[in-house]
Protein backbone atom coordinates (compact mmCIF):
# COMPACT_ATOMS: atom_id res chain seq x y z
CA UNK A 1 0.00 0.00 0.00
CA UNK A 2 1.27 3.42 -0.82
CA UNK A 3 0.29 6.30 1.38
CA UNK A 4 1.90 9.24 -0.32
CA UNK A 5 5.17 9.78 -2.44
CA UNK A 6 6.87 9.49 0.18
CA UNK A 7 5.87 7.05 2.92
CA UNK A 8 4.94 3.58 1.95
CA UNK A 9 3.30 0.86 3.99
CA UNK A 10 4.11 -2.75 4.24
CA UNK A 11 1.37 -5.22 5.57
CA UNK A 12 3.62 -8.27 6.60
CA UNK A 13 1.65 -11.36 7.99
CA UNK A 14 3.49 -13.74 9.89
CA UNK A 15 2.93 -16.63 12.09
CA UNK A 16 3.93 -17.58 15.96
CA UNK A 17 4.20 -21.14 16.81
CA UNK A 18 2.85 -21.27 20.37
CA UNK A 19 3.08 -23.79 23.15
CA UNK A 20 0.74 -27.62 22.27
CA UNK A 21 1.12 -26.54 18.42
CA UNK A 22 -1.29 -24.17 18.66
CA UNK A 23 -0.56 -21.19 15.54
CA UNK A 24 -1.37 -18.00 16.08
CA UNK A 25 -1.68 -15.73 12.61
CA UNK A 26 -0.48 -12.30 13.27
CA UNK A 27 0.82 -9.49 10.95
CA UNK A 28 2.84 -6.42 11.62
CA UNK A 29 3.00 -3.01 9.23
CA UNK A 30 6.99 -2.11 8.57
CA UNK A 31 7.09 1.71 7.08
CA UNK A 32 9.27 2.75 4.25
CA UNK A 33 10.34 6.84 4.12
CA UNK A 34 11.64 7.32 0.39
CA UNK A 35 13.79 10.33 0.30
CA UNK A 36 16.97 10.80 -1.47
CA UNK A 37 17.91 7.47 0.85
CA UNK A 38 15.47 5.58 2.14
CA UNK A 39 14.26 4.93 6.14
CA UNK A 40 12.51 2.20 7.85
CA UNK A 41 10.15 2.56 10.56
CA UNK A 42 10.81 -1.04 12.53
CA UNK A 43 12.08 -3.90 10.32
CA UNK A 44 9.72 -6.28 10.97
CA UNK A 45 10.37 -10.40 12.09
CA UNK A 46 13.06 -12.46 10.63
CA UNK A 47 12.87 -12.90 7.05
CA UNK A 48 10.83 -9.12 6.49
CA UNK A 49 13.84 -8.06 4.86
CA UNK A 50 12.62 -9.92 1.23
CA UNK A 51 9.40 -8.81 1.29
CA UNK A 52 10.67 -5.25 2.02
CA UNK A 53 13.74 -5.41 -0.87
CA UNK A 54 11.18 -6.55 -3.12
CA UNK A 55 8.72 -4.10 -2.62
CA UNK A 56 11.77 -1.25 -3.06
CA UNK A 57 12.77 -2.88 -5.83
CA UNK A 58 8.89 -2.64 -7.38
CA UNK A 59 9.44 1.31 -6.55
CA UNK A 60 12.22 1.20 -8.91
CA UNK A 61 14.72 2.16 -5.65
CA UNK A 62 17.29 -0.16 -4.53
CA UNK A 63 17.89 -2.02 -1.46
CA UNK A 64 21.17 -1.31 -0.89
CA UNK A 65 19.56 2.79 -0.27
CA UNK A 66 18.33 1.78 2.95
CA UNK A 67 20.16 4.52 5.05
CA UNK A 68 18.46 3.84 8.59
CA UNK A 69 16.04 2.01 10.39
CA UNK A 70 14.57 3.84 13.45
CA UNK A 71 13.15 1.42 16.01
CA UNK A 72 10.34 2.19 17.97
CA UNK A 73 10.88 -0.37 20.59
CA UNK A 74 12.86 -3.90 20.63
CA UNK A 75 10.07 -6.52 20.39
CA UNK A 76 10.69 -9.36 17.89
CA UNK A 77 8.26 -8.21 15.50
CA UNK A 78 9.99 -5.19 15.01
CA UNK A 79 13.39 -5.88 15.24
CA UNK A 80 13.21 -8.88 13.73
CA UNK A 81 15.36 -8.25 10.68
CA UNK A 82 17.43 -5.76 11.56
CA UNK A 83 20.52 -7.68 11.89
CA UNK A 84 19.99 -8.99 7.65
CA UNK A 85 19.15 -5.46 6.30
CA UNK A 86 21.96 -3.96 8.62
CA UNK A 87 24.80 -6.57 7.01
CA UNK A 88 23.25 -6.10 3.77
CA UNK A 89 22.84 -2.08 3.56
CA UNK A 90 25.33 -1.38 6.64
CA UNK A 91 22.15 0.85 7.96
CA UNK A 92 22.18 2.83 11.20
CA UNK A 93 20.07 1.58 13.72
CA UNK A 94 18.53 3.51 16.34
CA UNK A 95 16.26 2.88 19.00
CA UNK A 96 15.96 5.03 22.60
CA UNK A 97 18.44 3.80 25.00
CA UNK A 98 16.38 2.21 27.16
CA UNK A 99 15.64 -0.82 24.66
CA UNK A 100 19.27 -0.81 23.45
CA UNK A 101 20.08 -3.48 25.47
CA UNK A 102 17.61 -5.92 23.96
CA UNK A 103 18.06 -5.00 20.21
CA UNK A 104 22.17 -6.07 21.28
CA UNK A 105 21.60 -8.92 23.13
CA UNK A 106 18.51 -10.74 21.76
CA UNK A 107 19.48 -13.75 24.08
CA UNK A 108 19.12 -11.76 27.35
CA UNK A 109 15.73 -10.36 26.12
CA UNK A 110 14.43 -14.14 25.50
CA UNK A 111 15.48 -14.58 29.01
CA UNK A 112 13.62 -11.61 30.40
CA UNK A 113 10.56 -11.89 28.11
CA UNK A 114 10.44 -14.87 26.52
CA UNK A 115 7.54 -14.39 23.83
CA UNK A 116 6.97 -18.01 22.11
CA UNK A 117 8.90 -18.86 18.69
CA UNK A 118 11.35 -15.81 19.44
CA UNK A 119 14.11 -17.21 18.44
CA UNK A 120 12.28 -17.92 14.67
CA UNK A 121 10.54 -14.01 14.84
CA UNK A 122 14.06 -12.93 15.40
CA UNK A 123 17.06 -13.30 13.61
CA UNK A 124 19.61 -12.47 16.58
CA UNK A 125 21.40 -9.81 17.89
CA UNK A 126 22.63 -5.83 15.62
CA UNK A 127 24.35 -3.10 17.00
CA UNK A 128 22.90 0.33 17.60
CA UNK A 129 24.23 3.57 16.39
CA UNK A 130 22.72 6.08 18.08
CA UNK A 131 19.81 6.63 20.68
CA UNK A 132 16.32 8.02 19.98
CA UNK A 133 15.81 11.02 23.00
CA UNK A 134 12.45 12.17 23.92
CA UNK A 135 11.89 15.77 21.79
CA UNK A 136 15.02 15.00 20.34
CA UNK A 137 15.06 15.34 15.97
CA UNK A 138 16.58 12.36 13.94
CA UNK A 139 17.75 14.57 11.08
CA UNK A 140 17.94 12.39 8.21
CA UNK A 141 17.96 14.63 5.15
CA UNK A 142 17.85 18.42 4.80
CA UNK A 143 13.90 18.38 4.30
CA UNK A 144 13.82 15.25 6.33
CA UNK A 145 13.22 15.18 10.12
CA UNK A 146 11.75 13.10 12.71
CA UNK A 147 10.62 13.98 16.14
CA UNK A 148 10.70 11.78 19.00
CA UNK A 149 7.97 11.04 21.24
CA UNK A 150 9.48 8.96 24.10
CA UNK A 151 5.68 7.00 24.70
CA UNK A 152 6.39 4.53 27.29
CA UNK A 153 4.16 1.61 28.77
CA UNK A 154 4.30 -0.90 26.17
CA UNK A 155 8.11 -0.94 27.24
CA UNK A 156 9.99 1.62 28.86
CA UNK A 157 11.79 2.59 26.12
CA UNK A 158 9.22 2.69 23.42
CA UNK A 159 8.91 5.87 20.90
CA UNK A 160 6.13 7.56 18.65
CA UNK A 161 7.89 9.76 15.87
CA UNK A 162 6.28 12.65 14.53
CA UNK A 163 6.99 13.37 10.23
CA UNK A 164 5.72 16.57 10.75
CA UNK A 165 6.19 17.61 7.36
CA UNK A 166 4.00 15.10 6.05
CA UNK A 167 1.25 15.32 9.14
CA UNK A 168 2.15 11.94 10.13
CA UNK A 169 2.57 10.36 13.29
CA UNK A 170 4.27 6.85 13.25
CA UNK A 171 2.89 5.01 17.35
CA UNK A 172 4.68 1.53 17.01
CA UNK A 173 2.79 -0.54 19.77
CA UNK A 174 1.83 2.15 22.01
CA UNK A 175 -2.08 2.47 20.77
CA UNK A 176 -3.83 -1.10 21.81
CA UNK A 177 -7.31 -0.99 19.60
CA UNK A 178 -10.52 -2.72 20.81
CA UNK A 179 -9.94 -6.27 20.89
CA UNK A 180 -6.04 -6.56 20.58
CA UNK A 181 -3.99 -8.17 22.61
CA UNK A 182 -3.62 -6.22 25.51
CA UNK A 183 -0.01 -6.19 25.96
CA UNK A 184 1.99 -3.69 28.16
CA UNK A 185 4.44 -3.28 30.51
CA UNK A 186 3.19 -0.46 32.81
CA UNK A 187 -1.02 0.83 32.65
CA UNK A 188 0.28 4.51 33.94
CA UNK A 189 2.81 5.28 31.86
CA UNK A 190 0.43 3.46 29.04
CA UNK A 191 -2.79 6.51 29.70
CA UNK A 192 0.38 9.02 30.30
CA UNK A 193 1.58 8.51 26.73
CA UNK A 194 -2.00 8.31 24.65
CA UNK A 195 -2.77 11.74 26.88
CA UNK A 196 0.97 13.08 25.41
CA UNK A 197 -0.15 11.45 21.40
CA UNK A 198 -3.70 13.63 21.93
CA UNK A 199 -2.24 16.63 22.18
CA UNK A 200 0.01 16.65 19.04
CA UNK A 201 -2.01 18.67 16.17
CA UNK A 202 -2.54 18.92 13.13
CA UNK A 203 -2.16 14.93 12.27
CA UNK A 204 -3.51 13.80 8.69
CA UNK A 205 -1.71 10.06 9.10
CA UNK A 206 -1.54 7.93 11.98
CA UNK A 207 0.48 4.88 11.23
CA UNK A 208 0.87 2.34 14.05
CA UNK A 209 2.38 -1.47 13.72
CA UNK A 210 -1.11 -3.74 14.54
CA UNK A 211 -3.39 -1.69 12.22
CA UNK A 212 -4.38 -0.43 8.85
CA UNK A 213 -2.99 3.34 8.29
CA UNK A 214 -5.33 5.76 10.18
CA UNK A 215 -6.22 9.34 8.25
CA UNK A 216 -8.32 12.10 8.95
CA UNK A 217 -8.04 13.87 12.41
CA UNK A 218 -11.31 13.41 13.37
CA UNK A 219 -10.45 9.03 12.73
CA UNK A 220 -7.33 9.58 14.64
CA UNK A 221 -8.64 11.60 17.57
CA UNK A 222 -11.65 8.49 17.93
CA UNK A 223 -8.75 6.00 17.73
CA UNK A 224 -6.91 7.25 20.47
CA UNK A 225 -10.17 7.88 22.54
CA UNK A 226 -11.27 4.15 21.76
CA UNK A 227 -7.58 2.53 22.97
CA UNK A 228 -8.14 5.08 25.84
CA UNK A 229 -11.55 3.32 26.75
CA UNK A 230 -10.57 -0.23 26.22
CA UNK A 231 -7.71 0.23 28.18
CA UNK A 232 -10.43 1.75 31.10
CA UNK A 233 -12.71 -1.30 30.35
CA UNK A 234 -9.42 -3.50 31.05
CA UNK A 235 -8.97 -1.86 34.81
CA UNK A 236 -12.52 -1.64 36.16
CA UNK A 237 -12.60 -5.01 35.15
CA UNK A 238 -9.46 -5.50 36.85
CA UNK A 239 -10.02 -3.54 39.86
CA UNK A 240 -13.72 -5.13 40.39
CA UNK A 241 -12.31 -8.90 40.04
CA UNK A 242 -9.39 -8.20 42.55
CA UNK A 243 -11.74 -6.55 45.00
CA UNK A 244 -13.36 -9.81 45.54
CA UNK A 245 -10.17 -10.92 46.99
CA UNK A 246 -6.87 -11.95 46.34
CA UNK A 247 -5.95 -13.55 43.11
CA UNK A 248 -2.77 -15.23 41.48
CA UNK A 249 -1.47 -13.20 38.54
CA UNK A 250 -2.63 -15.91 36.51
CA UNK A 251 -6.09 -16.56 37.50
CA UNK A 252 -6.77 -12.90 37.28
CA UNK A 253 -5.42 -12.89 33.56
CA UNK A 254 -7.60 -15.47 32.74
CA UNK A 255 -10.62 -13.91 33.99
CA UNK A 256 -10.49 -10.65 32.78
CA UNK A 257 -9.06 -12.14 29.05
CA UNK A 258 -12.71 -14.61 29.49
CA UNK A 259 -14.78 -11.13 29.86
CA UNK A 260 -13.20 -9.56 27.30
CA UNK A 261 -14.36 -12.05 25.09
CA UNK A 262 -10.40 -12.67 23.77
CA UNK A 263 -9.04 -16.19 22.46
CA UNK A 264 -7.50 -18.04 25.80
CA UNK A 265 -4.05 -18.00 24.13
CA UNK A 266 -3.98 -14.45 25.26
CA UNK A 267 -3.96 -15.94 28.76
CA UNK A 268 -0.28 -15.78 28.99
CA UNK A 269 2.43 -14.43 31.28
CA UNK A 270 2.94 -11.12 28.99
CA UNK A 271 -0.43 -10.40 29.59
CA UNK A 272 -0.73 -10.78 33.44
CA UNK A 273 2.76 -8.96 34.16
CA UNK A 274 0.71 -5.67 32.20
CA UNK A 275 -2.32 -6.74 34.40
CA UNK A 276 -0.17 -6.87 37.62
CA UNK A 277 0.27 -3.36 36.84
CA UNK A 278 -3.30 -1.90 37.02
CA UNK A 279 -3.41 -3.41 40.91
CA UNK A 280 -0.64 -1.39 41.53
CA UNK A 281 -2.31 2.33 39.85
CA UNK A 282 -4.71 4.21 41.47
CA UNK A 283 -4.80 6.70 38.75
CA UNK A 284 -7.25 7.37 35.91
CA UNK A 285 -6.96 6.32 32.37
CA UNK A 286 -9.72 8.74 30.61
ZN1 LIG B 1 5.74 -4.57 21.05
Amino acid sequence: MKDNNTIHALRIPFKIRAASNLIIERFVYVYLIFGERIYLIDSGFAGSEKVIYEYIKTQDRKPEEIAAIILTHSHPDHIGSAKSIKRTTNCKIYVHEAEAVWVEDTNRQFKERPVPDFHNLVEGSVSVDGFLQDGGFANLEEDLSLEIIHTPGHSEGSVSILYKNESTLFTGDCLIAPGDLPIYENIADVAESIHKLQKIDDIEFLLSSWESPIQGRSNISRRMTESLKYLNQIHQLILRISGAGPVEPMELCKLVIESLGLPPAAVNPLVAKGFASNLAYSGKIL
